[in-house]
Formats: C-alpha cells, structure tokens, sequence
C-alpha cells in the first residue's frame, strides 16, 4: 500500500493546535498579525522540543490582503495570492458540514515545519475550493478576515467543526484541543456531540452532555482584552447557517442565550483557560468573572526573530542559545565592540532599505526609532505627533522615525491614521525624517525590530494583550520605549531593560500625561544615553538580550503550555 505523507504523524497521540490563522514565513500569507505569528512561533518551538503536536487552520487561499499606498497614504487592498502547492502537499482525505443546508467538503494540505532538532510538527490546512462545492462554498477558505459576520461564521464551522472531522478522518489520536482565540471554539460543539451521555429523556439539556468529559480535552487562550472583540451571532443567523452538532437549546446553555459568543462558548467547555500576559490574566478575570482564568505570557520564536549578525555572534559567543534561549544569560560574554558591530550590520541594511523604497535619505548614525504594527486607532502610532514643534525641537536632526503597518479594509480610523502620518512625513521633513514602508509583514518585521535603535509602542491601556513584536527587538539589542502594558509590564526596568511611557501599571491610565512623557523621556534619558554615553547604551542593549529575550521567548512559553496546560 502506498504509504501516505500523513502516517508518520498519526503513530502517537498528540495535541492539537488551533488557530484561524498561522504565520510561518513572510512569503507565506497564511496570516494578518500577531495571532498567526504567534501561533507559527508556537508550532516552531513545539517543533524545536520535539512535543507531540499538530496545527490546524484554514488555507485562505487569497491571504489577508497586499497593502498599496499612494503619495498620499491611501491605502488600498490587492489579494495575496497563495498557491498552495508550493509549500504543501495535498492529502486525499475529504470530510463533510453542512453550512445553509448545502453539502460542503472540505478538503487538507499538508505542510510540516521541520526544527534542526529533528522535530516536525504537521499543520493541516483545510480548504473548502474543491470543484463539488457551491461556487459560494469554494469562496469560505479564500479571504483571512474578510467578508461579513456570516462568511465568519462559515469559516469558523470548516475550522472548528471540519477540523476536528479531518483530525478524525486522518486517524489523529487527540489528547488536547488548544484553541487560540475563540474562532475555533465551534469545535467544542463537535466533541460534545461525540461525547453524549446514554440517557433518554431528562429535564436538563445541560445533563445530556458528558461537559465534563470535553472540558477536560480543552485549552483556550483568550487573546482580547475587550468584549467588542468578541465573535458574536445572533441565533437566528447560527440556525440559517450551522444546521447540525447540537440542537441550539443546547448550544445557548454553552455560547449565551442572547447570542452565540464564542468566546463563552470556549470558556464554558475549557478546563485551562489563559490570557497573554499577566495583566492580560487579570483584566480577562475582570472581563469573565466567575472563570477560573491563568496566564501564560508569550514569547516569540528565538531563531526566528533573531537577524543574521545576531545569529553569528550567538553562536559564536553563546552556543546552542536558539533551542536553549536561558543561555541569553550569559549574554555578558559578548565583547561590547563585536555587539555593536552586529547592530550596526543590521541597521545599515535596514537603512539601505528604507532609503531605496522611499528616497527618505536617512543616515545610519542618527537614532533611529520604529514603530510598526496593525494601523488601528488604540495603537495611537501618532501619539509621537502630539505635539510637532516640541518633538521637532527634541528630535531636529538628532531623530528619524520609520513606520509600517497595514489598516483592516474595514478600519476607516485606521487608514486615516497611516495618511497622517504621510502628512506629518512632509510637514516635518526638514526636521526629522520619517519613512512608511508598505506592506508590513514578517520579513520587514526583522528587518525592522533589529535595524532600529529604539521600539516604540504606545496602546492606549489595557487594550494591548501582550503584543509580541517588542519581544522580537528584544532579541536584537533593541531597547523598548513603551506604555505600561501586555508584556512590557513584566519585561520593563526602567533605564535597564528599556523606558515606559505613562503612568505605572498600578494607577489608572493617563492617556494626556503619556504623550508629556514620550517627550520628557526622549529628550532626558534616550537622546543623551544615544549620542553620549555609549558604554550605557550598550549595557542596556545587553540587557534586553539578557533580561528580556532570556524570558519573552516561545520556549519557556512552550514548556509552561505543556505543564500547566497539556498535562493535566
Ligand atoms: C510580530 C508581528 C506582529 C505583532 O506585533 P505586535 O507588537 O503584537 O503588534 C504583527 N505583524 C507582523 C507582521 C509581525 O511580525
């Protein structure tokens, strides 16, 4: 019999990993932001330590969208093709849902992320683009984000519903189903309906089900720190749209009686629930009282987000450091000469960059800060612009900035925020450079996060979960100049590791106050320590390699999923 690429997985139970979207590589666009890189950093680390597990997503087979921007910072959208063929193999195995009362099958790729350690971790994409399908059905795996609530919908039934069937159908033995985020909290549904008590008749719909048996199968990290963000459908839409599992009586017993919330359905059927970061675990506590909620803070993929100059003198100086990211420790044995070295590499290719895309004219030795991350209001990547005489005084000649990020198609506030940040680009042109690169993804997040001197963020708070992208600078020597949240309120020691803006974790947030700080600080702490005392700034480079890539790390993450979540 012919041996098929799957089998070699299938020989020992394993986790499963699910995630609406996956970001693996930058020429890969099976992602939109920080979930899917977080989510493909997480299977890079389950790969690297050899865990037993397996991904699954759907295809997307248009991508979230290329971002094209005129002279005037108007974005517009173009698809991001994906061919799948390229990367993975096609898998013969077919299963069924029924969405709108049609038939859809739903098919799988296969793509394999293999570590250097030996270890490989299969990801299933599902992909609904079969020839038999309704020409509307072919369309529910093509566009990341896209569509209205009912397209959404669609896709989370293939993801939740048809993954669960496809692991069965592939002859997965699963010990865990870890949900990233609630989009595919649907599968709960699935495993109730597998896990139904022999009774015949009873008075509680609630007693039918064996829910203790599914919630001990399930994980659910919750990613949003805010109701709004929650997937919502009325019951009216769920029963035009999923006509089968469990009766809807049932389903509001988990999901709400008002909508289905997918994000209570998740909660409800989960026996380990976590946020991603240690505030973000308080804040979802507040958000879901009642909820037993913990938090595992996240990492990034050390081997990933490291640019080459780094990766050499790691290995040269600190040996084994990528699949052992605690031997940052000893980041002290690196000669300050050969780490300044490694930066100034990084930075002039980043520099060269910039200035071939957008004839910015940038120089490699001014402070040079980045800011790049989704373009929607809460992020404020214009809090930097506040106040443009007092940044122009602080900054002539002494600061460049360089900005990415792409707007949701439907986020009016946030394509309105990248074209003044286009106008600001001119207006201050003489003063302080700027540049926006477009179309933001993970390649130009490396160049990005290590070709920079300093890594703004500045979320209005709480609303920044963890974000991730700090972390990535981290493991470039580069210095985080950030509002007290998500992660940086566990990673920040002031002048050390890096510079909060803002108020303290503990006092309420200030929103007025964080841009008088942004400028206090640039102008008292970061200018000086850059251009006058280079011993300090070096000590604090070594310091994020040391203090914060030694723990923000998808490893240590890895290893705390797998004793506080996996095993138990
Ligand atoms: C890391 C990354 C993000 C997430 O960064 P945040 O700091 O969490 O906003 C988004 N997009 C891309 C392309 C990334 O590489």
């Amino acid at each position: 019999m012919e041996h098929a690429p799957i089998d070699e997985f299938t020989k020992e139970p394993r986790i499963s990993y699910f995630s609406m979207e996956i970001g693996l590589r930058g020429d890969m666009p099976t992602y939109s932001g920080g979930l899917g890189v977080l989510a493909g950093d997480t299977i890079k680390s389950a790969a690297d330590l050899k865990l037993p597990m397996i991904a699954v997503t759907n295809l997307t087979k248009k991508g979230y969208f290329r971002q094209e921007l005129d002279i005037y910072g108007r974005q517009t959208e173009a698809p991001d093709e994906l061919d799948p063929a390229t990367f993975m193999i096609p898998l013969k195995e077919r299963v069924t849902v029924y969405i709108e009362e049609r038939e859809v099958l739903i098919g799988a790729w296969l793509y394999v992320v293999r570590s250097a350690t030996g270890g490989k971790i299969p990801i299933i994409f599902l992909d609904t683009d079969l020839a038999v399908n309704a020409p509307q059905d072919r369309e529910i795996t093509h566009y990341l984000y896209g569509g209205d609530s009912v397209y959404r919908l669609k896709q989370e039934i293939v993801l939740g519903i048809g993954g669960v069937r496809m692991l069965d159908e592939l002859g997965f033995e699963i010990k865990k189903f870890h949900m990233n985020e609630g989009h595919s909290s649907l599968l709960t549904l699935e495993l109730l309906k597998r896990h139904k008590k022999d009774i015949e008749e009873v008075w509680d719909e609630r007693l039918v089900w064996d829910v203790e048996k599914v919630r001990s199968l399930c994980v659910f990290t919750t990613h949003t720190p805010v109701a709004a963000g929650h997937d919502k459908f009325p019951y009216d839409l769920v029963q035009a749209t999923m006509c089968e599992v469990i009766p809807i009586k049932a389903i509001k017993e988990f999901a709400g009686h008002e909508h289905l919330n997918l994000t209570l359905l998740a909660l409800n059927l989960s026996n380990f629930i976590n946020g991603v970061a240690k505030r973000h675990g308080e804040v979802s506590k507040g958000m879901f009282p009642g909820y037993e909620i913990n938090a595992i803070t996240n990492g990034v993929h050390s081997f990933t987000w490291t640019c080459n100059s780094f990766k050499k003198i790691y290995d040269k100086y600190l040996p084994g450091w990528a699949n052992e990211p605690e031997i940052f420790v000893r980041i002290g044995r690196i000669p300050d000469d050969e780490l300044w070295a490694a930066h100034m590499e990084a930075k002039r290719q980043l520099i060269d960059h910039v200035n071939r895309e957008t004839q910015a004219g940038m120089n490699y030795d001014t402070l040079t800060i980045g800011f790049a991350r989704r373009a929607t209001a809460y992020k404020r990547a214009d809090l930097l612009f506040t106040d443009m005489d007092r940044l122009a005084r602080i900054g002539e000649g002494r600061l460049q900035i360089i900005y990415a990020g792409k707007a949701h198609p439907k986020d009016e506030p946030g394509k309105a925020l990248i074209q003044r940040i286009f106008e600001i680009k001119e207006r201050l042109r003489d003063k302080i450079k700027i540049a926006f690169l477009k179309n933001y993804n993970m390649d130009l997040a490396l160049k990005l996060v290590s070709g920079v001197d300093v890594w703004l963020n500045t979320p209005l708070r709480p609303l920044e979960a963890s974000g991730t992208s700090g972390m990535k600078a981290t493991h470039n020597g580069v210095p985080n100049f950030s509002v007290l949240d998500g992660w940086w309120i566990e990673g920040h020691i002031e002048g050390y590791t890096g510079w909060a803006i803002g108020p303290a974790p503990d006092v309420p947030a200030d929103p007025a106050r964080d841009a008088d700080d942004l400028y206090y600080k640039l102008e008292s702490a970061i200018i000086p320590a850059f251009y006058n005392d280079k011993h300090l700034w070096i000590r604090i480079m070594q310091n994020t390699i040391g203090k914060n890539a030694y723990y923000f790390n998808s490893h240590r993450m890895m290893r705390r999923y797998v004793t506080e979540a996996y095993i138990r």
